[in-house]
């Protein structure tokens, strides 16, 4: 009887008639048929459940298998992991006490990319040998990818991710340590194009701008000084000779075969046969099998594909382009098929692969609905209607959807009877996502067939019901112990089972070690005990030698000090503007403003907008290219921004001028340097046991006003962001700087003005160019005092109505420039920032205190990992160490300080208990 189009095996009847035909053709003798059709064929004979599985499947008026089937276990997973392991566990067993040997069995999937990362972590770490039989894609392979990236790096003229896409393949003759120095150069330098290819040795350093004294520049600069230029060239010679022949070659070719032909010798120039025989040889020697083959065979396949391109498009003219179009197209479908590498290993097969060998016992998983039998693609070309149009034209396709339904039960047949003893179904309850599956239509069939089967659940952990099943291999043993001890921790009880894994885990050599490591991990706290102080010394000095922003760092948390300065980790330095790069540019065109102006001898009272913005053109155009190698003037984004620099250090420079106008004070200072090197000597306080902390620093401007009172000064710090001076940073050390900038001129004022001061103030100056937001067109006049407004410097100032009118004198009618206002009655109003001399006295104090405490703790080796959270801002939301720390807050350990925010009156009480008599 002819089987219909419809029938199970109508595939299998159509290839013996094709190969019928052919030995029909070729006049071979053809021998009468042999009916094999038994009722329990030979290999089932040892599992007759299994026999009648095979028959009745597909026949649905069969009667019920009416006893339990020894040979079948169902199981309902709760995930794919524990699909997996629970395979694994079953697969130890049947070894260890069936003594089935590991080629007896195999692993059947229909969507094996889900499957196969899973596995290959899982069967090692049950130390089982399989080999998956899939027909692998290469495009990972080094070689893949240096072909790639080495068209790519010619067709992008040298980008930085092409040329890096090479250099890391490790097919190159140069070290991978000595790419990532080569990378750190090109990255800092912005280098690409042709700076790669010119010949010319590399020269960049970093330039800073005149005066620049952040320490951190300073570091950096001797960093990259004292990295050897030299090294650095033999490097980029070495590593780019081939790849710059090859772009030399390349860009003479015409047409396909030129292109192939300058590929290929660019690859024997590498030496790439050579260096896939090294690996191959490497990866025997390490017993990795698979990839040792891999290399073996991808040459040969690289080779095929540039001669397939010669044929294809050897004769035509062709950009490298469109070529490399081609290439990269069958590159990507290059796919490997592997010869098992062993002979004793569990097979891990698909489907759809025709390796489906008879086994003793097989796992078929992922009998999910939608999964097997697959659901039909709607992403298809032609239509059941056209296909079969076509195929009455005399074209062969790939089945129809029909076909497909009739050929997925043929694999659902082909996965249920490939073992003659044992066969492991298994569906999952929950996908990747955690989205409940449902069981395949095949799931409720075998129940139906066999009504006394029981269905078994598999969960990630040992679940109470057999957990001495999880016990098998000692390495998974060992993650499972961990698991239940961490219960036992938590105070609960665990099955003996598991003391009973300790004991002989411990009392094997072989383990112990591991054991011991493993379970430390246990008692892990993550938090950092104090340095020896020696060791602390050693790294920190003494004098502890340091800026006020660093121990405000240290007050913010002194692990996050502790890797920035005293291990020196630090982000890749990268070719583009930062913040503090920024911050420096304004410093310098503020100076370089005032020298000009003094050169000119001009008063700044005198000084117009309109001379304001010609000098503020003149400074930036002289500035911008000392900035970063000249980075303001590499593309057009970096000369908008100049535009915008140009504007931001006009608006600036306009304002100061108006306090210039409406003030008395005079300029004693900008920029001015304290420290070793520095116009003041650094601000140097005794510590414990003879150690000292020495400070230094830069303060941006200071200024001074002679009165019949006294002499005062005022600091004033310049930021490139909105800034405020809040009582609570500076009561808690978050916020120093400024304070500590006004107790050093104060302390040193002898030497800077030739007598003693007093304090008048301490604030920030923002350098913005402010938006200003109106509803209609403004007049000039009130965009000015807008700007005024949004840009009212932030601070402390004495509260002495006379010193501050010496600061502005409009301040009792328009007080737009300064953080004060006055009520009618000639008080200051709530919201005026003004403290009292004696206040003044008391932060100074208060400030000394917080520097010791801090220098003290550095000394004494004090790491912690203790962030702070207040209200508005927390320690650790910009850090960049958050992977290093592992700060968690659901760690008992790892706690925020809290920092409450006290009133200004709680404030001012808490710090009257300093020593004021020390000033
Ligand atoms: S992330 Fe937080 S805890 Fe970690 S180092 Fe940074 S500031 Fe400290």
């Amino acid at each position: 009887q002819l089987p219909g189009e419809n029938d199970l095996f109508y595939s299998t009847w159509e290839t013996r008639q094709k190969i019928k035909d052919i030995a029909v053709k070729a006049g071979a003798l053809i021998e009468a048929d042999l009916n094999i059709n038994e009722d329990i064929p030979p290999r089932w004979s040892a599992a007759p459940d299994l026999a009648y599985l095979e028959k009745n499947f597909f026949d649905y008026a069969a009667p019920s298998f009416n006893s339990p089937p020894p040979g079948l276990k169902l199981v309902a997973a709760a995930s794919k992991r524990a699909e997996v392991e629970g395979v694994a566990r079953e697969i130890t067993r049947l070894c260890r006490d069936l003594n089935y040997r590991w080629r007896d069995m195999a692993v059947i999937l229909r969507n094996p990319e889900d499957y196969y990362a899973l596995i290959n972590t899982i069967f090692t770490d049950h130390e089982i040998p399989f080999f998956i039989d899939l027909k692998r894609p290469v495009h990972y392979h080094p070689l893949v990818e240096l072909i790639r990236a080495a068209c790519d790096t010619v067709i992008t003229n040298w980008s930085y991710e092409a040329v890096f896409r090479y250099l890391k393949t490790d097919l190159i003759p140069v070290a991978r340590e000595q790419i990532d120095l080569l990378e750190n150069y090109v990255l800092a330098y912005g280098i690409k194009g042709s700076r790669w290819t010119d010949n010319k040795d590399w020269t960049y350093r970093r330039h800073y701008l005149k005066d620049s004294l952040e320490e951190d520049y300073l570091e950096a600069e001797k960093e990259t000084v004292s990295a050897s230029l030299a090294a650095i060239n033999q490097i980029k010679k070495e590593a780019t000779q081939a790849l710059r022949l090859f772009q030399e070659e390349v860009k003479k070719a015409k047409i396909g075969q030129e292109i192939s032909l300058s590929l290929f010798k660019f690859l024997i120039t590498l030496d790439i046969p050579g260096r896939l025989s090294s690996w191959r040889n490497e990866a025997l020697a390490l017993g990795q099998l698979e990839q040792a083959s891999e290399h073996t065979q991808i040459w040969a396949y690289v080779v095929d594909l540039l001669e397939q391109l010669v044929e294809i498009v050897g004769t035509e003219k062709i950009s490298l382009e469109e070529y490399s179009q081609m290439l990269n197209a069958g590159l990507e479908n290059l796919r490997l098929g592997l010869i098992p590498p062993g002979l004793d290993q569990v097979l891990i097969s698909s489907l759809d692969r025709s390796r489906n060998p008879n086994v003793r016992s097989a796992f078929v998983l992922g009998v999910n609905d939608g999964i097997l039998p697959a659901r039909g693609s709607r992403n298809v070309l032609f239509n059941e209607a056209e296909k079969e149009f076509l195929e009455q034209a005399g074209l062969t396709f790939f089945p129809g959807e029909k076909r497909r339904l009739y050929l997925e039960q043929f694999l659902v047949y082909t996965a249920l009877t490939r073992s003659t003893e044992f066969l492991g179904v298994s569906y999952v309850l929950a996908d990747n996502e955690g989205r409940a599956a449902t069981p395949s239509i095949v799931v409720s069939r075998l129940k139906e067939i066999f009504p006394h089967l029981k269905e078994e659940f598999w969960a990630e952990e040992p679940d109470g019901l057999n957990e001495e099943g999880f016990i098998t291999r000692p390495a998974r043993s060992l993650a499972y112990l961990t698991s239940r001890l961490r219960i036992v921790k938590a105070g609960k009880n665990i099955n003996p089972v598991w003391w009973g894994t300790y004991s002989w885990l411990v009392s094997q050599e072989k383990w112990r070690e591991r054991c011991k490591r493993v379970l430390s991990s246990l008692f892990y706290i993550n938090q950092e005990p104090p340095l020896p102080v020696k060791l602390s010394r050693s790294l920190y000095g003494n004098p502890v030698k340091a800026s006020v922003s660093k121990i405000e760092k240290f007050n913010a948390c002194p692990f996050a000090y502790f890797l920035t300065y005293g291990l020196g980790l630090k982000e890749r330095a990268q070719y583009k503007l930062t913040v503090p790069d920024l911050g420096e540019f304004y410093h310098a065109a503020l100076k370089e403003f005032h020298t000009r102006v003094l050169a000119k001898k001009i008063n700044w009272s005198d000084l117009k907008p309109k001379d304001c913005a010609l000098l503020t053109g003149e400074v930036v155009e002289t500035l911008a290219p000392q900035l970063r190698n000249e980075i303001l003037l590499s593309g057009p984004g970096y000369r908008y921004l100049t535009q915008k620099l140009i504007k931001t250090v006009g608006c600036a420079t306009n304002i100061l001028t108006e306090h210039a106008r409406r003030g008395k004070f005079s300029l004693v200072g900008l920029e001015l340097a304290f420290g070793p090197k520095g116009n003041l000597p650094p601000l140097r306080l005794k510590l414990k046991e003879d150690t000292w902390l020495e400070l230094s620093g830069r303060i941006d401007r200071v200024d001074l006003i002679t009165s019949p009172k006294g002499n005062y000064l005022k600091v004033i710090d310049y930021k490139s962001g909105a800034v405020e001076l809040n009582l609570n940073e500076i009561f808690y050390g978050l916020k120093l700087q400024l304070l500590a900038y006004l107790d050093l001129v104060l302390n040193y004022a002898p030497d800077l003005i030739g007598s003693d001061a007093l304090a008048a103030g301490m604030l920030y100056f923002t350098l913005q160019n402010p938006l200003i937001i109106s509803h209609g067109p403004l007049d000039p006049d009130l965009v000015d005092k807008e700007v005024l407004k949004k840009l009212k410097m932030k601070g402390l100032l004495l509260a002495d109505p006379e010193i501050i009118s010496l600061m502005d004198n409009l301040v009792f009618t328009s007080p737009d420039l300064l953080p004060v206002a006055f009520k009618k009655d000639g008080c200051f109003t709530s919201r005026s920032s003004v403290i009292s001399a004696t206040q003044f006295t008391i932060l100074r104090q208060h400030l000394r205190q917080t520097l010791k405490a801090a220098g003290e703790e550095i000394m004494a080796g004090v790491v912690a990992i203790k962030p702070y959270r207040g209200q508005k801002f927390a320690s650790c939301r910009y850090c960049q160490f958050k992977a290093i720390c592992k700060f968690d807050p659901l760690l008992p350990e790892n706690n925020f300080r809290l920092l409450p925010s006290p009133s200004k009156k709680e404030i001012w009480q808490g710090l009257s208990q300093v020593n004021t008599k020390e000033i």
